[in-house]
């Protein structure tokens, strides 16, 4: 299968899971996630008309996407892996939306950068929501505390949540969780699902999923 014609079986299981959740068609937006895959197998899917792409890495994502921007001014480039702060810079400088936001210090590293650079990124927090000690993220039990912290001190607008269930666990209830702290704080964007289980997180309510290997392959390296 060819990367256009998967991601054309990808949308069209995206527009029948919106479908099958009662939900306006076209409300899902499709985060084509194309880490560790070069500027040639993504241009296909560009050609096909994806205009929304994750990319985990910052370093990785500069060899790449300046160029492919240039070209399609449209596309919509969003961060989905960690951020570390002496990358805060390049982040705000190429991507447009960050959905890792997930400590104090970053967030005021990417308020300042945003302040410096006269660019506004659209943020999302992310939350750690099967509280594991390797994963990045907030705890759900601070994630309230955080977003009025980005709010009040820094004056940052928290658009959306973003989770990566745990990988041996049912990921319905932590889609379940990240819905429930979303509405409690008055947020819509809501990202979570990836190509195991996007269709179940549209019918939990996921306004993005980031979708890679069931767009572009299975990926040579794990990361
Ligand atoms: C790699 C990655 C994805 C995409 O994963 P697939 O299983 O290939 O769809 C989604 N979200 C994040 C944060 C990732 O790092």
């Amino acid at each position: 299968m060819s990367v256009k014609d998967n991601l054309k079986h990808v949308l069209n299981t995206v527009r029948q899971a919106e479908k099958q959740a009662d939900r306006v068609s076209g409300t899902v937006r499709l985060v084509a996630v194309s880490k560790t895959h070069d500027g040639d197998a993504i241009r296909p899917a560009i050609e096909a008309g994806q205009r929304v792409f994750g990319e985990n890495r910052v370093q990785e994502a500069q060899t790449k996407w300046p160029s492919l921007k240039q070209d399609h001014p449209d596309i919509e480039l969003h961060l989905i892996g960690p951020l570390q702060s002496n990358k805060t810079a390049e982040a705000v400088a190429l991507f447009d939306v960050i959905q890792s936001v997930d400590r104090e210090k970053i967030a005021r590293a990417i308020a300042k950068e945003m302040k410096t650079q006269a660019k506004t990124v659209k943020l999302y927090v992310q939350v750690n929501t099967g509280d594991e000690p390797q994963k990045a993220g907030i705890s759900p039990s601070e994630t309230s505390a955080f977003i009025e912290f980005c709010h009040n001190e820094l004056g940052l607008v928290i658009e959306g949540l973003m989770c990566i269930p745990p990988a041996d666990e049912n990921p319905g209830p932590h889609f379940m969780l990240l819905d429930k702290l979303a509405r409690a704080a008055g947020i819509e964007q809501l990202s979570m699902g990836m190509s195991g289980d996007y269709e179940t997180a549209i019918s939990f309510g996921a306004t993005d999923v980031r979708v890679g290997s069931a767009i572009f392959g299975q990926r040579d390296y794990q990361v």
